[in-house]
């Protein structure tokens, strides 16, 4: 850190900023964690500086014997980590793998069946403003107005009615276990590939907290960086009989050379998540994501589908009489980070939003434990519900 204060200090500043709001407040972004200093350390690494297009034993550069290395062992470790028959570890993020999947599967115009944006599903699942919408034919699906969980009847309906070539179970704002058989079923029944977008949980699933979604998907894609506690990154996990279709996906039809430093780091986090001390701290993500979302109810906020089995509990916070947008501007101020969020059958318009996301995932890389969620709770909805003009919703750094 020494070079780089002398080089640029204006940098300097930014890095050292930024780890000071790290750990002067509440880390509540669903999507965030803090990685370990080994995993950081690999990612400013000299592997950084290689090019290595193509796969292990198959590269378009010479001097990649290393990084070769770097590269099996990631993929020996996710296998071994997710029980899969596949792995890719290249794509540079959770969006590219994403990408990579309706590469390996789908045409330009082709039928998707993907979960509705403001029900929880990504960007990448169909969105207008994402390739995804744009190029393919998506029918979104939506969850229950009452028990606010998918509607795998609907599910059906649509799938019988549209026969998608892909079907996607996986979202980014749903605090529910998702039942993979029941979509393995629909998928076979419409003779569907059927791809779990398991971004946000993959790491309950290495930490065996929450059941693998890897036995009964065509196609798994995830990012490293969340609950996993990765580098930020994408990975994918596949079947054998589709390997060749995945790798050919990601290089070389839609990237170029891997990012071997973080791939290297890839590795790493997976033998982190391969141990006794990581299957701890994922039970412990989804025992505090539980406990804070039931403080939160009790403090005025109602939490949708009634609570949370995963990382994250969406929050419909109508009842306090502010919205998601100002909740989110609010928290900021008072060193809390978390985001604004659509419910469900949400009446205000996404850039307002009624409801706040929270995930546990970096309080508990922190050692937060469920006896300290009630104090979190307490001191989200106090910054929710302060002044925006005074100090009364800031967490002091002893609070
Ligand atoms: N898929 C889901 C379900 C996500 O939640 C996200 C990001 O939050 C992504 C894909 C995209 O990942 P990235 O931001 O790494 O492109």
């Amino acid at each position: 850190f020494g070079e780089l204060e002398q080089t640029d200090p204006e940098v300097a500043d930014i890095v050292l900023g930024e780890l000071e709001r790290q750990r002067g407040g509440l880390q509540l972004i669903a999507s965030e964690n803090l990685t370990s200093p080994a995993v950081l350390a690999t990612l400013g690494s000299t592997l950084s500086n290689k090019y290595a297009e193509g796969y292990p034993g198959h590269r378009y550069y010479g001097g990649c014997a290393e990084v070769d290395k770097a590269e099996e062992l990631a993929i020996a470790r996710a296998k071994a980590l997710f029980g899969a028959e596949h792995v890719n570890v290249q794509p540079h993020s959770g969006a590219s793998a994403n990408f990579a999947v309706y590469a390996a599967f789908a045409q330009p115009g082709d039928p998707i069946l993907a979960m509705s944006l403001p029900h929880g599903g990504h960007l990448t699942h169909g969105s207008r403003v994402s390739f995804s919408g744009k190029w393919f034919a998506p029918t979104p699906y939506h969850v229950n107005k009452r028990t606010e969980t998918i509607d795998y009847d609907e599910v059906r309906d649509l799938a019988l009615a549209h026969r998608p070539r892909i079907i996607v179970a996986g979202a980014t704002a749903y605090p529910r276990l998702i039942d993979f058989a029941i979509f393995r079923k629909i998928a076979d029944e419409v003779d569907a590939i059927l791809w779990v977008d398991a971004a946000h949980f993959i790491g309950l699933v290495a930490g065996k907290a929450i059941p693998s979604p890897v036995p009964y998907a065509d196609v798994v894609s995830a990012t490293t960086h969340k609950v996993l506690r990765g580098p930020r990154g994408g990975m994918l996990m596949c079947r054998a009989e589709h390997a060749k279709a995945i790798d050919k996906a990601v290089f070389p039809f839609s990237q170029g050379g891997p990012l071997m430093h973080a791939v290297a780091a890839k590795a790493v986090a997976f033998k982190e998540a391969s141990t006794p001390q990581f299957q701890a701290y994922a039970s412990g993500v989804t025992a505090n994501a539980a406990a804070l979302s039931k403080s939160l109810e009790s403090n005025g906020m109602r939490a949708v589908s009634g609570g949370t089995d995963t990382h994250l509990a969406l929050l419909d916070i109508q009842a306090l009489g502010v919205s998601g947008a100002e909740a989110e501007v609010r928290c900021d101020a008072g060193r809390i980070t978390l985001n604004k969020n659509a419910i469900p059958y949400d009446p205000a318009p996404p850039r307002v939003a009624s409801g706040i996301r929270v995930g546990s995932a970096a309080l508990t890389t922190q050692g937060f434990d469920v006896s300290d969620m009630d104090r979190v709770g307490g001191l989200v909805v106090r910054a929710v519900k302060a002044d925006p003009t005074s100090s009364a919703g800031r967490i002091e750094l002893d609070a």
